[in-house]
């Protein structure tokens, strides 16, 4: 029998159309390089989005052309997000904090055939531009300086811009891409569709997920460049959710100023964000007015429990989630489910901490050796993933088949374990793992426990090659200013925590822990730098 319902094609076009129609008065907040906020709303949002599409079109674009970006958050990213691939273009967000050299391969990659570019970031693009062949590349005037030559004002081009035609659009097109920021090999290019960004929006805004409402004032921290913000603008513009953008400012004072004088009850980043905001709030305990319960998406690595028990003291809720490129990224969310009901504080932390449980259309296993591992909260296996928002496979990379099971499973190459209620803990990156006498240990758990010591602000744990056990576990730790503590200290402070054979052979001080372009620690620079550690 076949059904009866329209064939209506789930497109950004409909999200868009519905943010001006509906929810034409709501502000976008956008910090501004000079730290001055830029207002404007949704209607304008509306407006500006198609005439963008349109002038992209006036210029040539055509179905599935690639267009980049290379713009902090804020209203104009908004734009592109929307007036791209509403025009039927591809937007391509280019991670602006990776080498010139790498931002350039993967452009040249993605065949991108237009840039918009923020002024303040005309200085990096002069690093890469003759390695690249941009067609046009269109200035955002944030600042007002004028516009170099050669370049087109995008100002001036959505003010000539004709009135915006809206192709045809089928929900399979594609509609965006990323490349992963792998820590090594050539970054990888991910493509997603119309029909997977809107999917992934609606999932993301549900109750139980973060429960996005038009009530709510959104301050997306993720980087735009970073898995389109994890999917929060193409959310925020189906709810009509309020939006405070940080534009470049990403310290903790400029945020938590965003954050009160906005009355933001959202947002989103990477644990060390929060880290930085948890400092200053300590440090200043009385000097902002934040919203009651606000709710603080935390990804892209593992959340300390400490961090969410410490911010729970200034009535703020970390949620923890993870994701990845390939899941465009939401995989897994944290919310305690009804029948976890009357734990104890203890226990409910210990909950809150793991990665959560898939939302709807997500499914997940571990695999060992022996096939699919137990929902017993003991048994360590490589996560896998499926679902309707998970890539299929790379850009251009046909012979990149690797990572996807024969029945149709992504390889995440996370070891994770799965608990008899469906929470999701991940233990550790494949390669990070530290396979010590035929045991496995967990560097993550290792390393959040390091992080709940009082003077310890970051810490690695990497595996180090050793004569007799293979591997042992080697702890890196940068304390916070002005605190001091031994490594006997820390050994004993993880010592009731652990099995004997988990504790760190040796912990060892540092002034910082090197970092990925999204804020992960690089943990391939530290297992280089003390490979002959205990050889
Ligand atoms: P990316 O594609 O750059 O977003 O990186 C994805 C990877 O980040 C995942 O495969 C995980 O290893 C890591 N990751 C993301 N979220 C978390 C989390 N909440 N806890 C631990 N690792 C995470």
């Amino acid at each position: 029998m076949q059904g009866t319902m329209m064939d209506f094609p789930l497109t950004l076009a409909h999200v868009l159309g519905r943010a001006g129609q509906l929810f034409g008065a709501t502000e976008i907040v956008s910090r501004l390089p000079d730290k001055s906020l830029h207002r404007q709303r949704y209607a304008d949002f509306h407006r500006r989005a198609k005439a963008l599409g349109a002038a992209l079109q006036k210029l040539g674009l055509k179905k599935g052309d690639r267009v980049a970006t290379l713009m902090w958050n804020h209203y104009a990213h908004l734009e592109a997000y929307f007036g791209i691939p509403c025009a039927g273009g591809v937007l391509h967000t280019l991670n602006l904090r990776l080498h010139p050299d790498d931002i350039a391969y993967i452009a040249n990659h993605a065949g991108d055939r237009f840039l918009i570019v923020d002024d303040v970031l005309l200085p990096l693009l002069e690093k890469f531009s003759a390695q690249v062949k941009f067609e046009r590349v269109i200035v955002v005037p944030l600042t007002g300086a004028a516009v170099p030559q050669g370049c087109d004002d995008y100002e001036q081009l959505l003010a000539a811009a004709p009135a915006f035609v809206q192709p045809a659009l089928d929900e399979n097109d594609a509609a965006g891409m990323c490349y992963t920021s792998g820590t090594t090999g050539k970054p990888k290019g991910v493509v997603y569709t119309h029909r997977s960004i809107v999917l992934h929006a609606l999932a993301t805004a549900t109750v139980d997920v973060l429960g996005l409402s038009n009530r709510d004032s959104l301050c997306p921290v993720v980087p735009m460049f970073h898995v389109n913000a994890w999917g929060l603008p193409f959310s925020a513009a189906m709810t009509g959710a309020k939006l405070a953008f940080p534009g470049p400012h990403l310290d903790a004072v400029n945020l938590l100023d965003l954050c009160q004088d906005e009355r933001v009850t959202l947002s989103a980043g990477v644990p060390t964000i929060w880290m930085g905001m948890l400092q200053a709030l300590q440090k200043e305990p009385k000097r902002w007015k934040l919203q009651n319960n606000l709710r603080m998406v935390c990804g892209g690595a593992a959340a300390p429990e400490s961090m969410i028990r410490a911010f729970d003291q200034f009535g703020m809720r970390v949620i923890h989630g993870w994701g990845m490129t390939e899941t465009s990224p939401l995989g897994a969310i944290n919310f305690i489910k009804r029948e976890l009901e009357g734990l104890s504080p203890d226990e409910e932390y210990a909950v809150r901490a793991k990665q959560g449980v898939p939302p709807p259309f997500v499914e997940l296993r571990t695999m060992s050796e022996n096939g699919e591992a137990p929902w017993d909260g003991k048994a360590m296996g490589e996560l896998q993933v499926r679902g309707p928002w998970v890539a299929a496979g790379y850009h251009e990379l046909p012979s990149e088949t690797d990572q996807w099971t024969k029945d149709g499973w992504f390889r995440t190459g996370d070891i994770a374990i799965l608990d008899q209620h469906g929470y999701m803990k991940i233990a550790d990156r494949i390669k990070d793992l530290v396979k010590s006498g035929g045991e496995w240990i967990s560097s993550v758990d290792l390393e959040n426990a390091l992080v709940a010591h009082p003077a310890v602000l970051e810490a690695a744990v990497i595996a180090a090659p050793h004569p007799k056990w293979d591997e042992r576990p080697l702890a890196v730790v940068v304390l916070k200013p002005g605190q001091s503590a031994t490594a006997e200290a820390l050994r004993e402070h993880l010592a009731p925590l652990f099995a004997k054979f988990w504790l760190p052979d040796a912990v060892l001080f540092a002034d910082a822990i090197p970092k990925t372009s999204t804020g992960k620690m690089l943990k391939a620079t530290l297992r280089e730098q003390y490979q002959n550690y205990f050889t």
